[in-house]
């Protein structure tokens, strides 16, 4: 076989080279004296990518849904109340894993294509008047429809209702990709995973917590042992950890937040803006339409594409894997089969960002979709070509 497989899930995203490199290296002591000379500047730096200045940010060698565990754990006691909604797999997940925690979950279930219901909120949370409710969730981005959401809208809604109740934000296929403010949004638990925007293997669960969060540990009883914010906080001042840390990764790590900070968040944001737009643009010209339901929610680093009736979206993704070796994501739980999704994130530019769209196209021809061979293309292509600025090079 030559040429390579084409990867375009929404995550893992594309390793770039850059970090690749950083992460072929020996084994290390994470004990050496001169171990937090590169572990905390790298907590610095994460903040940065966060955008907070007054949190402080976890690395556990786990996913992202070992920071989703690590975030209510730490904060949380049975039975405490929790807000949560769910409209898609991943939003639904974490309320999964709220309920095992006996966590007392209201779950707003919403339709898949739409996003965190704030409006719904901002009602529950100004009828709570005992304020009991000891946190609310919102998934930022949602993998499985492509929506995105407006987290500042959910903290207004906290505001509005003078409600003191955590914020919880899944930020994992969002951070470093999707604009994400920790300090002017009061979020309190953001969590990550190395995997989409940062842009490395898995087996990073990134979490950014902030002082009112880091003040409701006192408090809350949940168990936790690995991960526990106590232990790392103690041995983290010190820029050591608690076990053993996924050195290599942290490696890698360090080299994609400096290839992240070179380029500048606002520019990193702009570039997913654009590359999801050429994709957008492709399937309008298809004659398709996405699963997301209006354009304030269409997400930047994914886009579920639906199929039309009597099609089936993961044949889709199946066919492009099988006879063009493009890896597609098939679509999951309530809307399997509607739709295919391309994921948009990380490390991508014009040409690449083509990959995608082009495979697609063919791939949906060949299984007898009605679509005009190169009219995705030619839309992507126009989009990009006139809103195209030179290059910037490293020295
Ligand atoms: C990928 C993803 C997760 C799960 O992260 P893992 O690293 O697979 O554990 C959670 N939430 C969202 C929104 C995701 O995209």
């Amino acid at each position: 076989m030559s040429g390579r497989n084409f990867l375009y899930i929404p995550g893992p995203s594309n390793v770039p080279q850059r970090v690749r490199n950083a992460m072929a290296i020996e084994q290390e002591d994470m004990r050496a004296v001169d171990f937090p000379d590169f572990t905390l500047p790298l907590f610095e730096d994460l903040k940065k990518i966060f955008k907070t200045e007054t949190g402080r940010v976890f690395i556990f060698p786990a996913s992202g849904t070992g920071g989703w565990e690590a975030a209510i754990s730490n904060t949380l006691s049975a039975g405490d109340k929790v807000l949560m909604s769910h409209f898609g797999h991943f939003s639904w997940l974490w309320v999964d894993m709220c309920q095992r925690h006996g966590l007392d979950v209201q779950a707003l279930e919403v339709e898949w294509g739409e996003g965190v219901p704030f409006e719904k909120y901002a009602e529950i949370l100004k009828a709570d008047t005992n304020k009991e409710i000891k946190a609310v969730f919102a998934c930022q981005n949602e993998t499985a429809t492509g929506v995105s959401s407006d987290i500042a809208a959910v903290r207004k809604a906290l505001d509005d209702a003078g409600h003191p109740a955590l914020l919880f934000v899944d930020g994992v296929s969002s951070v470093a990709s999707i604009d994400f403010r920790m300090d002017e949004w009061a979020v309190d638990l953001c969590v990550s995973g190395s995997q989409k925007g940062f842009m490395l293997p898995t087996g990073l669960g990134i979490v950014c917590v902030s002082q009112k969060a880091l003040a409701a540990r006192e408090s809350a009883t949940l168990p936790r042992t690995f991960f526990s914010f106590d232990d790392m906080i103690g041995a983290n001042d010190n820029g050591f950890f608690p076990y053993t840390p996924n050195t290599i990764y942290m490696r890698g790590l360090r080299e994609s937040v400096d290839m992240l900070l070179e380029e500048g968040l606002e520019n990193v944001f702009k570039r997913h803006n654009r590359m999801a737009t050429a994709v957008r643009k492709a399937v309008e010209a298809w004659g398709l339409s996405l699963v997301a339901k209006h354009e304030e929610l269409y997400s930047d680093t994914v886009s579920a594409i639906r199929v039309p009736e009597g099609f089936d979206g993961n044949e889709v993704a199946g066919h492009a894997y099988k006879y063009y070796n493009l890896a597609l994501s098939i679509s999951l739980g309530k809307i399997a089969g509607t739709a295919f999704r391309i994921g948009h994130l990380g490390d991508l530019n014009e040409m690449m960002v083509m990959i995608p769209i082009t495979g697609a196209e063919m791939a949906m021809k060949d299984i007898g979709i009605p679509i005009e061979l190169g009219s995705g293309v030619a839309a992507a292509q126009e989009y990009l070509r006139t809103t195209a600025t030179p290059v910037e090079r490293r020295s």
